[in-house]
């Protein structure tokens, strides 16, 4: 279900030279879509996912199939002025990715996907949606509708990595606690060239009192680059409002105005909230990623944390399968993910929003002023840094 948390089990375990221990071991991936999801969601991985991405050996398919963004911009969008600009080079002395890769999230999951092939004991099965889980206490059986008949898999523990609306959260009741935002999000995709025609970097946040909007660079499906244009919309409009034609461009050429039309290669429009799982953990069942927690975009930290959710445990699993830690052990996870997910992803998330949609103009300007100040100052500098690239969180972590 999660393609991301069960190849770094399976990395964990063989990678580690332990192929034999778990001989009879089986490892399956139930997704219900027939394919991975290609829409416009995650394209941003901060410098400690890179470095876990790079222990699976696959930094360098991400380096060349994405867009390495070392710099990302606060904009103030009335007077279209840069406000200030961070460079994570600054944090060369603190990570060996001391930069972002703009890498999209379905190229990454097709990624593992197509690496996972590679372990016999994995299964990846499309089409396949888990519809019930019972917790046998000594194992936990999962059942899988398929176009033929129901299949039911028994197996020593489960990761429910299914999403925000996740089965397996709602099978084993843990509330999801939080609250979903009025407006959505709109996300358009032009060809368009921000970084030539107006200085935007890769990354780009707009301050705005009457519509705050972001701007994020892609490579594309065919390394020609295209722009992710992100804008809050008006409680209560209507996916046909939003989206329809003369709406998007109308919203694109307030944004920036240019001669001619837009081409815009991509609508898309997202319902947005702030939850956390009231526990990742019951008996053998874990949550990772949306599942367990979601936030809005704005800082791009969602699917980081879900990876970091996974890589880690998936670390302590493969030292409880392989008889190197208690099982007693696994309870690290809640205890050290959820409130790392709190202090850091919605925190930082919340205050990004709120920060973009400022109203009052006193404020506004004293944010502004602090960002100036952080980013001409090397040791602030690198401290915001630290702390929105979640280098920080993952270098807290001790364990597991
Ligand atoms: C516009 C936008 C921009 C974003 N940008 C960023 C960014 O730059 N950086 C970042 O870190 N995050 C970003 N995010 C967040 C990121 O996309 C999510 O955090 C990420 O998709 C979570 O991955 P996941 O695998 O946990 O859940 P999902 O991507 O939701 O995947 C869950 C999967 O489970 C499957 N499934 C559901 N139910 C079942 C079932 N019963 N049985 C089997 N399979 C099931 C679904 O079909 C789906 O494929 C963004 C999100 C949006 C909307």
């Amino acid at each position: 279900m999660f393609h991301e948390s069960l190849f770094s089990i399976e990395w964990t375990l063989f990678d580690g030279g332990a192929c034999g221990v778990i001989s009879d071991a089986a490892w399956w991936v139930f997704e219900t879509a027939g394919q991975v999801n290609d829409a416009p969601r995650a394209s941003t991985l901060h410098p400690p996912t890179l470095e876990m991405l790079s222990d699976f050996g696959l930094l360098d398919d991400i380096i060349a199939r994405g867009l390495l963004a070392p710099t990302f911009q606060f904009w103030d969008r009335p007077t279209r002025k840069l406000v200030a600009e961070f460079d994570h080079g600054i944090l060369k002395h603190d990570t060996d990715c001391p930069f972002v890769v703009q890498y999209e999230q379905h190229k990454l999951a097709t990624l593992c996907i197509e690496r996972l092939k590679a372990f016999r004991h994995s299964e990846v099965n499309f089409q396949s949606p888990v519809t019930a889980i019972t917790d046998l206490g000594d194992a936990v059986e999962a059942t899988i509708e398929t176009s033929s008949a129901n299949r039911s898999v028994r197996g020593a523990f489960l990761i429910g990595a299914d999403g925000g609306r996740s089965t397996v959260r709602k099978a084993m009741g843990i509330h999801f606690e939080g609250y979903t935002f009025p407006e959505r999000f709109l996300v358009l995709t032009t060809r368009f060239d921000f970084a030539q025609a107006h200085g935007v970097g890769f990354r780009a946040y707009f301050s705005d009192p009457d519509e705050w909007s972001a701007l994020f660079k892609v490579a594309g499906s065919d390394g020609r680059g295209a722009w992710r244009a992100v804008f809050p919309t008006v409680p209560g409009q209507s996916d046909e409002e939003v989206l329809n034609e003369e709406a998007t461009e109308a919203r694109l050429q307030k944004f920036f105005p240019k001669s001619g039309p837009y081409e815009i290669i991509h609508r898309n429009i997202y319902s947005v909230h702030q939850r956390v799982a009231a526990r990742f953990q019951k008996g053998r069942v874990f949550l990772a990623g949306d599942s367990a927690h979601v936030n809005n975009p704005l800082g791009g930290l969602g699917l980081n944390c879900g990876i970091h959710d996974a890589v880690q445990l998936a670390n302590l699993l493969s030292s409880v399968l392989l008889g190197k830690r208690p099982e007693s052990d696994l309870l690290q996870y809640d205890a050290i993910r959820r409130p790392m997910n709190i202090e850091y992803v919605q925190q930082q998330t919340i205050a990004n929003k709120k920060r973009l949609e400022e109203k009052d103009p006193a404020t506004r300007e004293a944010n502004f002023e602090t960002l100036r100040k952080t980013s001409k100052d090397p040791v602030a500098h690198r401290a915001f840094l630290m702390r929105t690239s979640l280098l920080e969180s993952v270098q807290k972590q001790s364990g597991p």
